[in-house]
């Protein structure tokens, strides 16, 4: 039948074009400065230059890099004056110009292939994590932001953090209940009141949390608030522990003046 055929076809372009590898859809340019660069998903040198990779030593709770080796287990201050409930957080680089770049392009810019390099990074940086983690779990968009985006960035970066660490991947097990503001600009107790609440395991999740160690996945880690407040709700939903692993992580005071711009 001449309808079913044409239905066919178009399905299986579809298709096609879904499958076809990255560098037939999007042209190869650099990830940070969309020069063209030879393979697509990857950085100019100039760009690769200004990433900042996070590297011990660190702070064994919050992955922030100290400037000296201040030897194994020493925590940061923002660690002792404000234990978080989670048991660790790991960035793979600083959120910075060109970390800023990629992630607006995962975001915005529908670059999925950027989200195995960035996975790979993280599993990098978060290898200590990833090593005892049981289960990933990426941070949700709320369902009016993802329908009107129809893409959550973490959830893309979970997937492929949990393809390559062949850990299991449930991305409904942390369901978020509301929006938040934007956190940036906010106060701590602003930041605080502003995610409260905001996550939730649902009761038919439970079975893959109860228990468990939770690597929870996200873009950037800003201020920590989104990230405590989803911890608090696994913890609530059964997890017997979460450690938190992101692309990038703003470091407070440590912008270069060229990578100054408003986040
Ligand atoms: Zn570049």
């Amino acid at each position: 039948m001449v309808v079913a055929d044409s239905v066919f076809e178009i399905k299986g372009l579809a298709r096609a074009i879904a499958e076809a590898p990255a560098r037939l859809l999007f042209p190869p340019v650099c990830a940070g400065c969309r020069r063209k660069v030879s393979e697509p998903g990857t950085l100019c040198g100039r760009c690769w230059s200004k990433l900042r990779f996070l590297e011990k030593p660190w702070c064994a709770v919050m992955g922030t890099p100290f400037s000296h080796d201040m030897g194994e287990g020493f925590l940061s201050a923002e660690a002792i004056a404000d234990p978080p409930p989670f048991e660790r957080a790991r960035a793979a680089v600083a959120y910075t110009g060109v970390a800023r770049e990629m992630v607006q392009g995962l975001k915005y810019n529908d670059r999925t292939d950027l989200a195995p390099w960035m996975a790979r990074w993280m599993l990098r940086a978060g290898a200590e994590l990833v090593a005892e983690a049981q289960v990933v779990v990426p941070l949700p968009l709320h369902w009016r932001r993802f329908l009107s985006r129809r893409f959550n960035q973490s959830a893309e970066l979970g997937r492929a953090v949990a393809r390559m660490a062949e850990l299991p991947f449930e991305p409904e097990a942390l369901r978020r209940l509301r929006g938040t503001r934007r956190q940036v600009g906010l106060r701590r107790n602003e930041r605080e009141d502003n995610v409260r609440g905001a996550f939730r395991v649902p009761p038919e999740a439970e079975i893959h949390i109860r228990g468990r160690r939770v690597l929870l996945i996200d873009d950037v880690y800003t201020t920590g608030a989104t990230a405590v407040a989803a911890t608090l709700a696994l913890k609530r939903g059964g997890a017997a522990a979460v450690d938190i692993l992101t692309f990038a992580r703003v470091l407070p005071g440590d912008f270069r003046p060229d990578e100054a711009a408003p986040i």
